[in-house]
């Protein structure tokens, strides 16, 4: 389908599943070449955005690896700074290590600093950052991820993971919204 709805917007197709596999193909062979060298490497994915990516990709990663998830958790703080974002779920020993988070979209690039942040804390020895989307024109760091698989522009997306007020990521391919 070349169009669907999701909540009463339009979204159309922008990156066919052909398209995304063989990215997540290239991003495995390029992340298995990289760190052939590493005893053992520990994948983080970030959820809930990451579920599918980091399925596909684990997959095709040929190295001595752990895989384990954190979780995005947003609540309201009692100071005036309004949502607090925070990361649940650190049960994997990352200290010494050599990390590749695993990551749907970089945007703003807030929540992939507080993934970097922590991982720097647990003193993780070597960090790399996969991600299947980045908006460079949204990102307002400057450490730019290793593995990218689409540069997009700064517009909205749903499918393969992301999801617009929750629905949409069941659907295989990757649709842009129609404004
Ligand atoms: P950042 O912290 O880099 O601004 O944004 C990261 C998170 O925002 C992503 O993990 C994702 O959950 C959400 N996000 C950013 N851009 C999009 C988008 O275009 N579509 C969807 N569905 N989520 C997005």
């Amino acid at each position: 389908m070349d169009e669907i709805r999701l909540n009463g917007r339009s979204f159309r197709k922008y990156i066919d599943e052909h398209e995304i596999e063989k990215a997540v193909e290239r991003l495995a062979d390029t992340i298995n070449r990289d760190l052939a060298g590493e005893d053992e490497v520990v994948f983080i994915g970030i959820l809930n955005g990451s579920f599918l990516f980091a399925a596909d990709l684990i997959r095709r990663i040929n190295l001595n690896a752990r895989i384990s998830f954190l979780k995005l958790a947003s609540y309201e703080g009692t100071s005036s700074s309004g949502a607090i974002r925070d990361l649940i779920g650190w049960n994997e020993v990352v200290q010494d290590k050599c990390v590749v988070v695993v990551e749907d979209i970089v945007d703003t690039g807030n929540t992939l600093e507080l993934v970097v942040g922590g991982l720097q804390v647990r003193k993780a020895r070597k960090i790399k950052v996969a991600t299947l989307l980045f908006k460079p024109g949204a990102y307002k760091k400057s450490t730019i991820p290793d593995y990218v698989g689409f540069e997009i522009p700064n517009d909205f997306v749903v499918g393969y993971g992301l999801d617009y007020d929750g629905f949409g990521r069941n659907i295989p391919a990757i649709y842009t919204i129609v404004n």
